[in-house]
């Protein structure tokens, strides 16, 4: 909002001042100040199709809207309503989510940048771009993944493990507060997530030997309130009084100290279920990646671990790669959705991993109730065994350097999927309607072998080596539409590059998603039928989202290729040298149908 416009809007509350107290109100509240955004507000985001008020179109991360007015039958008519270009010389991937709430757009871009942008107009109302230090530690790409709205505030994470809360209106600092020290390895990039007025954030840094850890501050003020560590033996906190060690012990299932740098970093955001009050989060790979340094289960590292936001303590957790040994970070979304199985409705939540198998656990508990490949080709394991949860290992582990000739390089061995993995952080849709979860995969392998290792404060902590290869001449990327109670692949859409972007299904009977050729794409959710698609310019490496305003439906979606496929992806990273980066956000709508009044 500028100077003029805010005079203009003075001086005709000052002219209806004798007029009704509540007329006052409603004028004074909507025009002066942004509506504050309330926990109920957020609890029904997903049902309310007018804002997107939280990453993932609600806390359960369904990505799901109700809007059909976009359907399968016009979707082909969508045309650009606006695109606003996030400027400079920064452009590098742009894996955000767009926020809407209260006629404006909060969307984050790459080095810790956010834009507050006019809804209707694509006008830029602010922008905050945080000084970031020489010297800080991202492992992936300068990428941020988006905001949090709470009260008057819009609240990110930044590359140096700080967690900014903004005023909505003026894109003021109101508090700032440092959630680790960025030179130790810690650096923040996922969303914020809100839950009962506590920001709830992990942190990022798995590849540094950080320590994960899921924590809860006070969303008005920064003040934390409770901490939880997601490695075994590290203490938690409650308002500042010691909570309970992770656990309950150290060198259960670590050895030694190794425990003290043990990654399972926390760098994805998480979701919330308020049927079951629960927080579903996930965490990374265990560090050093050399798996021969850490005999044992290595809790809770690649698991899903739900935790109460009243007492910050985990209620249950799964593990989906014990003794992880490739890389296969569990910190993929935990998406809730209902299961109906003979007849009952079972509380259910699916989570497809980076290690190619698609979980579905019964939420209440996290017991495991089925587990099917949502890639073509797993080497690592068999399967997974429904009665005790644990994979079937076919002994696809990279040898241990310390049994080499020379006792640098262990033996090789090529294993699918690759660190990527099957699925990577860009979240999955589920639609209520089809009843079908759209996973974003990619088929790809890995030559990988380990190497001796020993933590370094600030240093990668790997103990392995890797070339990324791809599987299949025509595709890596592949959308695939999975039937969660029976494992059935219902369809499926390849791509000649890997897909790196998030998925949104809505009861238009559609799904979109990006890719990094430039395009945004919308199929057919029930055959997977290919009806529209947009070049945005770069890549689409971002999560597209809708609302509707002023009786149109709107779809947006940020572009810009970057992310961890150029720096880390080897011979595929070779493959895919030629896309162009930027740096937009990209609006779309039917030209001239107004949806039906109701
Ligand atoms: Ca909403
Ligand atoms: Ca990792």
């Amino acid at each position: 909002m500028n100077c003029t416009n805010q005079g203009g809007r003075l001086g005709h509350r000052l002219a209806v001042s004798i007029l009704a107290g509540s007329i006052l109100g409603a004028i004074s509240g909507s025009a002066l100040a942004a509506k504050p955004v309330t926990d109920a507000d957020i609890m029904n985001d997903a049902a309310t199709t007018s804002d997107v008020l939280t990453y993932g179109l609600g806390t359960e991360g369904r990505r799901h809207s109700p809007l059909a007015h976009i359907n399968a039958d016009n979707v082909g008519d969508l045309v650009p309503a606006w695109a606003f270009s996030f400027g400079g010389e920064k452009q590098r991937g742009q894996e955000s989510q767009p926020l809407i709430h209260d006629g404006k757009m909060f969307v984050t871009g790459s080095y810790s940048r956010l834009w507050a942008i006019d809804v209707r107009s694509g006008e830029e109302l602010w922008q905050y771009e945080h000084r970031l230090p020489d010297g800080i530690l991202p492992c992936c790409d300068v990428v941020n993944r988006g905001a949090a709205l709470y009260d008057n505030l819009v609240l990110f994470g930044t590359l140096d493990a700080q967690l900014v809360a903004l005023d909505q209106d003026t894109g003021k600092v109101v508090w700032k507060e440092k959630i680790d020290d960025f030179k130790g390895g810690y650096s923040f990039t996922s969303a914020p997530l809100i839950v009962k007025g506590l920001v709830i954030t992990g942190v990022s840094g798995g590849e540094f030997g950080i320590v994960g850890r899921v924590e809860a501050r006070d969303a008005k003020t920064g003040k934390v309130v409770w901490i939880r560590p997601t490695v075994e033996g590290h203490m938690g906190y409650l308002n500042g009084k010691e909570n309970g060690i992770t656990g309950g012990a150290p060198n259960k299932t670590w050895p030694g100290d190794l425990w003290k740098t043990g990654g399972a970093a926390t760098w994805a955001g998480g979701t919330y279920d308020p049927d079951t009050n629960l927080i579903f989060y996930g965490t990374g790979n265990p560090a050093p990646w050399n798996a021969h340094l850490r005999p044992g289960d290595n809790l809770y590292s690649t698991s899903t671990v739900a935790i109460n936001p009243d007492t910050g303590k985990i209620v249950w957790h799964y593990q989906f790669t014990p003794n992880d040994g490739w890389d296969y970070d569990g910190v993929n979304e935990t998406v809730a959705f209902d299961l109906e199985q003979g007849g009952s409705t079972v509380k259910a939540a699916g989570h497809a991993d980076r290690n190619g198998f698609f979980y579905v656990m019964n939420r209440e508990n996290g017991k495991l109730m089925n587990a099917f490949p949502f890639v073509d080709q797993i080497d690592w394991a068999k399967g997974v065994d429904l009665k005790t949860g644990r994979p079937i290992e076919t002994g696809m582990r990279p040898g241990n350097p310390a049994e080499a000739t020379d006792g640098k390089k262990g033996s090789q061995v090529f294993v699918a999927p690759s660190f990527l993995g099957g699925k990577n952080w860009m979240p999955m849709a589920y639609s209520p309607d089809t009843k079908l979860f759209y996973v974003p995969a990619n088929e790809w392998g890995m030559d990988i072998w380990n190497e001796p290792i020993a933590y370094k404060r600030g240093a990668a902590y790997l103990g392995a080596g890797f070339t990324i290869k791809p599987l299949n001449k025509d595709y890596i990327g592949v959308l695939r539409a999975y039937d969660p109670a029976t494992g059935k692949r219902v369809w499926e859409y390849k791509n000649k590059a890997p897909l790196w972007g998030g998925v949104l299904t809505t009861s238009g009977n559609l799904v979109f998603t990006g890719t990094p050729e430039g395009y945004l794409k919308a199929f057919d959710a029930k055959t997977g039928e290919e009806l529209w698609k947009f070049q945005t310019g770069s890549g689409v490496v971002g999560c597209p989202v809708t609302w509707d305003m002023d009786g149109e439906q709107y779809v947006a979606v940020t572009s810009g290729w970057g992310g961890a496929v150029p720096l880390w992806g080897g011979d595929v990273a070779k493959s895919v040298k030629y896309l162009n980066q930027g740096g937009s956000v990209w609006v779309f709508k039917l030209p001239g149908k107004r949806m039906a009044a109701n």
